[in-house]
């Protein structure tokens, strides 16, 4: 689903984010990104999603490699990938149901198609029957998952998640990731950035940490294993 290999990125000011890493996220897996704030996690999602690119080494995604993707491709590489976001992007003004349309309007899906799909993400989400509601008049926690609905509605591959859970309490960080793992569950590959060790300690998951753009990726022993 997403490997890496040898990859480094220098900004254009000379600021190396990512120092020759290497991983693979398999297809249906789900790990980890941890990291200090400025060890690289953001730039890493962003070569993913080829908003930045590698300055040396090589990206493949689904099995293409992003650097010989032409800017025609990119869309439809973007289009296989949920991002979900700490400050989840909203359109405040908007209704729910015209948040998580978003992405099928673009891509032109008949009313009917949308309408099914919009219902199905916000099932899933926990949000059945909020449509007509505002973001700005849900709580927080829900306002995460009107943006995680969006993420889904495409039914993507893999989900992105850049601390989806910056802004809530530990209880409500603990229902968001269930809810990736219920999306993991049913087959989606998940990729979830955060500074939340301890949220990261309570879930079993492999986990891939940066420290100043070196990835190092901790084995569990038994014994560690037993005591988490
Ligand atoms: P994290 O998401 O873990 O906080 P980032 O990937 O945002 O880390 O940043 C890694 C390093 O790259 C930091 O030193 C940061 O200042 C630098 N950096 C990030 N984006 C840019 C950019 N667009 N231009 C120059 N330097 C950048
Ligand atoms: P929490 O504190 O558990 O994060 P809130 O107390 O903010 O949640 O909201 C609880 C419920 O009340 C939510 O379902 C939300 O939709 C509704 N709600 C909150 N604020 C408003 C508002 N200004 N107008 C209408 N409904 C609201």
């Amino acid at each position: 689903m997403i490997l890496f290999e040898q990859v480094s990125k220098v900004y254009p000011g000379g600021q190396q984010a990512l120092k020759k890493v290497d991983f693979h996220l398999k297809q249906g897996e789900m790990a980890f990104l941890t990291g200090h704030s400025g060890a690289g996690k953001s730039t890493l999602l962003k070569l993913i999603t080829v908003i930045e690119r590698a300055s040396t080494g090589r990206v493949a995604i689904n099995g293409f490699d992003v650097a010989k993707l032409t800017p025609k491709q990119i869309p439809y590489l973007r289009r296989n990938i949920g991002m979900i976001f700490q400050d989840h992007n909203l359109l405040m003004e908007k209704t729910v149901f015209d948040n998580v349309a978003l992405p099928l309007i673009i891509e032109g899906y008949s009313i009917g198609e949308i309408r099914k799909r919009v219902a199905g993400a916000l099932d899933m989400v926990g949000l059945f029957g909020k449509e007509r509601h505002q973001p700005v008049m849900l709580s927080g926690g829900e306002q995460q998952r009107v943006g995680i609905a969006r993420a889904i509605v495409n039914k993507p591959a893999l989900l992105l998640a850049d601390e989806p859970t910056g802004n809530l309490d530990p209880k409500l960080s603990m229902d968001i990731m269930q809810l990736f793992e219920v999306l993991n569950d049913s087959g989606t590959s998940v990729l979830i950035a955060t500074h939340d060790l301890g949220l990261v300690a309570r879930m079993k998951y492999r986990t891939l940490t940066l420290k100043q753009g070196q990835l190092f990726e901790l084995r569990r022993t038994i014994a560690q294993e037993e005591s988490v």
